[in-house]
């Protein structure tokens, strides 16, 4: 199978044309149609199995059909992941994916002045990029707001637990709306992660790679 035969628009084909990406990778085979199916995934995959463009490519396809406009202090998508360094590389993917399309990023990490933070989040954004303490400062403050977020990814989730970050993705997602997206992605699947995805998933579908 090939990326085209995945229900991906033109826009993001020509995108993987020019990355020189001609097959997908196993984990994209089955997370791209199910995403595009509006269904929630739990992913069980490693780094450098492609799955940041798994869940990147569904949700600048969702954006783009459905024409999604973002909202001032609102993110259509959210991409909740463990540091600041994965944040930036994911943010990377998704400008390369969306060369074609109009698609405003942001990225909320720790580290560094949240003032620019603030001015981009308060524009409103199509995706943002985040960790979770500076994340849940902006919510904290009124920044941001999860009230218009549609689909969520929380990626890397064992690392997140891990770094102690559990209780506040917890916090965060039970402050988004009831009808999303929901998609959970790590490379094990500790009792506190599957009970993650039981409190916060809809009849996900499971794949592992
Ligand atoms: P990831 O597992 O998301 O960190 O991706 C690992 C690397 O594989 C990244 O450098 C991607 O740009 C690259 N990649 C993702 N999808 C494909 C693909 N279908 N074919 C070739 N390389 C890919």
């Amino acid at each position: 199978k090939q990326f085209d035969d995945l229900g991906l628009a033109e826009s993001l084909l020509q995108a993987l044309t020019a990355e020189g990406y001609t097959t997908p990778t196993p984990i994209q085979l089955k997370v791209i149609p199910a995403m595009l199916a509006g269904k929630d995934v739990i992913g069980i995959a490693q780094t450098g199995t492609g799955k940041t463009a798994s869940f990147v490519l569904p949700i600048l396809q969702r954006i783009d059909e459905q024409k999604i406009k973002p909202v001032a202090k609102s993110c259509t998508g959210l991409i909740v992941t463990p540091t600041r360094e994965l944040a930036s590389q994911i943010a990377d993917n998704i400008r390369k994916y969306s060369r074609h399309q109009r698609v405003s990023v942001a990225v909320v990490v720790g580290g560094v002045k949240p003032g620019p933070q603030i001015r981009d989040l308060a524009r409103g954004v199509d995706i943002l990029v985040a960790t979770p303490g500076r994340l849940l400062d902006h919510m904290n403050t009124g920044a941001v707001r999860l009230d218009k977020t549609t689909c969520i990814v929380l990626d890397e989730a064992d690392q997140m637990l891990d770094l102690g970050f559990l209780p506040g993705i917890r916090k965060l997602m039970g402050k988004l709306p009831a009808e999303r997206q929901t998609v959970l992605m790590s490379a094990t699947m500790p009792t506190q992660i599957r009970k993650l995805g039981k409190d916060f998933q809809s009849n996900p579908e499971e794949i592992s790679v």
